[in-house]
């Protein structure tokens, strides 16, 4: 069992893989219900106003933006209106973590690494073994 500080109230918690404990997961499940009502009604409010609206907390708002849970509707056709960046190019986005293009380079770069891993390495000997041998020629 792993303990972790939440990322929203910021006490230690036993965590099943998640960032957040159950209290505040229970209560962000309402706020999220809060927060996409008024977001469907108001698509143009920024994170201030969102915020104030709601009484729910930015940093909440934020979570829910980067687990891609909320979809900030783009007014400009920019995307977020600068509330979220893209963690590679720092580009506005709706939601996540990173833009569509960059998150296509991770994939295809992911999926690179994962066909040159299965390439197998012919004709390179252990350099263990090969030491060892050495150690039993000398004596
Ligand atoms: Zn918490
Ligand atoms: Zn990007």
């Amino acid at each position: 069992m792993n303990i972790l500080q939440c990322s929203i109230c910021k006490k230690p918690f036993q965590t099943l893989g998640g960032k957040v404990c159950n209290e505040c997961l229970d209560k962000m499940d309402k706020d999220f219900v809060v927060v996409r009502d008024y977001i469907y009604e108001n698509s143009h409010a920024d994170m201030d106003k969102v915020s104030e609206e709601t009484g729910v907390s930015k940093q909440v708002i934020m979570y829910l933006l980067k687990e891609g849970r909320l979809v900030i509707e783009d007014s400009k056709g920019t995307g977020g209106g600068g509330i979220l960046l893209c963690e590679v190019c720092k580009k506005p986005i709706n939601t996540g973590r990173m833009c569509r293009d960059c998150k296509d380079k991770v994939a295809s770069k992911m999926q690179k690494s994962i066909t040159a891993h299965k390439v197998p390495e012919h004709g390179k000997s252990d350099p263990y073994n090969f030491k060892s041998a050495a150690k039993l020629k000398n004596r």
